[in-house]
């Protein structure tokens, strides 16, 4: 690693800002667009909103205060004047525009109010009789400091210092009909005038398509090596018991055949001397706790502890109550840590946690922070793991020797990710629901038709049912947030006087807010009104009617699990999207695809599409490397090629695999989740 030419140590800090460490990142560093500045433009011909180059001299430059301070320089040619406009800039560009000297400058002129001007501009001195560039000129994403102009010397340098080579045997890339490396790589920097923009652009181009594929292969073999590494690690043996049996006698229902299924393959990873990654998804409501809980009896009985987090308070409350009372009549001690608890209280519960004598635990992230020691821990659930980011998740592992992993999500994941970024987890899926739940009917309403909707809830609230009002986050004011619901939570009382309406956001005390979820589920509050933190796991089977204002604001693996929240019980559940015109293209085609699928995998594969992997992985705060060139769901034909042949090239050609995986992660980590 490292750059085979001379960098000076400013210009390394730079290039370390945008993950570039050596001359096969600088190499792997692709343009974000191109320009076609192979022609010059007259200023009078220019058009404003489409990007041009033209060769002009210096007029005048100056800072200007007013309205704020930026470098205003006048530029003319021939026969027109242009000004261009910097908002930020160093005092060198301002020496560097003097009177009179000729530039040639790239960017998109508008109209401004002292005539035609562009704003930061892209501006390169040159000789009057300098040769145009032949190719598209590549413009790289890059960062304060760095100007196009260098990091484009940088970049070129690296195509010439490193060692792009085939690394992988030939036949890998059989019948593909895509590029060499190092020709997709020079392609993709220096297109030639001819190839067409739009195939670049839109990442269908087979240049990119080889490096997509590269890519992929790579993260293929870090996840297989990961899983092998895994494979040669030791657990203790968690063998199954009699306690789950006892579990399931006592409960008032009998497992789906989805939930058998998956149990049996939980229960027998357990019992084995191998440390079990496992993910259980499966959709909203379709039973998930009862199986985490049977996962910690299996481990209680073979002398073990186990821990289940989970990513809010209001949950994880509800986890430990749900435990304890299945719990407890078998004699298993259920210890609950957040952050909320009294020190004294806090001290006991660490105290049980640590001789033992709490054989589960129960809590939020506050379970994997420094102080907590377990006497034996077995078993480490973690509930809704994509809020979790990785790095918690391994956090609360290493609180075991090498504790079982099971981690549960309600977000299922599409089989593309299933395929890319979690290659290294044995993922086991409930594809039905209990019996008896009849399917949500949703609605999309205007927000202009909220009398109607009152009557409803007055209706489903006189027959026994109860409704939750879900008021939106909003992400730039927490108080403007909280206020809404304050003034929801009034104007539903005034107008609902004889309904009981609570109200839980964010901001409340634990202990407040588990009062009021407490009430809920005890029917002495009819309405709840909330912000989004019931959005994950809470379970209250006898609400019925779930009203969702400005849905156009949510994202639809928020909107599918809070629609969730109903439909949980024998009653017809109705879901109400409210939302207010007019709404962006986005946010309708959210709103149509809510509305049109129930299904949690079609919801979180249209996701995947509209939005990336970031956000059903939770790895935008994990620090997992993403993928930066393919697109699992858009290269699900590259995905299913390189799954395929990444066990088989590990094991035919280790050396070449080592290589590669070199050459596309250097100095990262590995891409395993742990
Ligand atoms: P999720 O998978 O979303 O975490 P939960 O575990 O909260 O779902 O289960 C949703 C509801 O379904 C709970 O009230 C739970 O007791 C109930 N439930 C779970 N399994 C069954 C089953 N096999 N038959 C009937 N009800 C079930
Ligand atoms: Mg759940």
């Amino acid at each position: 690693m490292g750059f085979s030419f001379p960098v000076s140590s400013a210009i390394k800090t730079r290039l370390e800002k945008l993950g570039l460490h050596g001359d096969a990142d600088l190499a792997l560093h692709l343009p974000l667009r191109w320009e076609d500045e192979t022609r010059i433009t007259a200023i009078r011909d220019l058009a404003p909103g489409r990007p041009a180059v033209v060769q002009a001299r210096v007029i005048d430059a100056e800072v200007r205060y007013r309205p704020r301070r930026q470098l205003v320089a006048t530029v003319a040619d021939d026969d027109g004047q242009l000004i261009l406009r910097f908002l930020n800039f160093y005092p060198s560009q301002l020496q560097s525009l003097r009177p009179g000297r000729l530039f040639r400058i790239a960017g998109e002129a508008r109209g401004g109010f002292f005539g035609l001007e562009m704003v930061h501009p892209r501006c390169q001195a040159v000789e009057p009789d300098a040769p145009m560039p032949e190719g598209l000129t590549p413009v790289y994403p890059t960062t304060a400091g760095l100007g196009q102009a260098s990091l484009r010397k940088l970049v070129d340098k690296a195509l010439q210092a490193a060692d792009l080579a085939e690394i992988l045997p030939a036949d890998t890339y059989a019948g593909m009909a895509l590029p060499a490396f190092e020709d997709a790589l020079r392609l993709l920097h220096h297109p030639d005038p001819g190839v067409p923009l739009a195939a670049l652009e839109s990442r269908a181009h087979p240049a990119f398509r080889r490096l997509a594929f590269d890519e992929l292969l790579a993260q293929q073999f870090s996840l297989h090596l990961a899983r092998a590494a895994r494979a040669r690690k030791h657990a203790i043996p968690l063998r199954p018991g009699k306690l789950p049996q006892a579990l399931l006698a006592a409960l008032p229902f009998g497992l789906t055949a989805a939930q058998e299924k998956v149990w049996r393959e939980i229960s027998r990873d357990l019992g084995g001397e191998r440390p079990m990654r496992r993910l259980l998804q499966g959709d909203v409501g379709s039973g998930k706790t009862v199986i985490a809980a049977l996962a910690c009896l299996q481990a209680v009985e073979a002398g073990m502890q186990a821990a289940v987090m989970a990513p809010t308070e209001i949950l994880a409350e509800q986890h430990c109550q749900k435990l304890r009372s299945w719990f407890e009549p078998l004699g298993i001690e259920v210890a609950w840590l957040a952050s909320a608890l009294t020190p004294a209280q806090k001290k006991l519960a660490l105290a049980r946690i640590a001789s033992g004598a709490a054989h589960v635990a129960v809590g939020t992230h506050a379970l994997f922070q420094k102080g907590v020691q377990f006497h034996d821990l077995g078993l480490a659930i973690v509930d809704e793991q994509h809020r979790f980011g990785v790095k918690q998740r391994l956090a609360l592992s290493a609180k075991g020797a090498e504790p079982h992993q099971l981690m549960l999500s309600a977000t299922p994941i599409p089989r593309t990710l299933a395929m890319s970024y979690f290659a290294d987890l044995d993922v086991s899926t409930i594809d039905e629901l209990p019996p008896g739940r009849t399917p949500v009917v949703t609605k999309l309403v205007a927000d202009t038709r909220r009398d109607e909707i009152l009557q409803r809830v007055r209706a489903v609230c006189r027959q026994g049912g109860q409704a939750y009002w879900v008021c939106p986050l909003i992400e730039e004011s927490e108080k403007v947030d909280l206020q809404t619901a304050l003034d929801t939570h009034a104007m539903l009382q005034s107008q609902l006087p004889e309904l009981t309406v609570g109200l839980v956001h964010g901001r409340m005390k634990p202990a407040q807010k588990q009062a009021v979820m407490a009430a809920f589920q005890a029917n002495r509050i009819e309405l709840l009104v909330s912000t989004t933190v019931i959005e994950v796991g809470v379970d209250v089977p006898n609400a019925s009617l779930m009203i969702i204002e400005h849905a156009e604001r949510f994202g639809l693996s928020q909107l599918h699990q809070l629609r969730g929240r109903v439909g949980r019980g024998a009653r017809e559940s109705v879901c109400i999207l409210f939302f207010q015109n007019p709404l962006s293209e986005d946010a309708r085609s959210r709103l149509r695809i809510i509305y049109e699928s129930a299904d949690g995998f079609e919801i979180a594969r249209q996701d995947l599409l509209l939005r990336g992997p970031g956000e059903l992985l939770g790895a935008r705060q994990s620090g997992v490397p993403m993928l930066r060139f393919a697109n699992p769901e858009r290269d699900r034909d590259l995905l299913e090629r390189a799954a395929r042949l990444g066990p088989d090239l590990i094991a035919r050609c280790p050396e070449a695999v080592a290589a590669h995986l070199q050459r596309w992660l250097g100095a990262r980590a590995a891409l395993s989740a742990g």
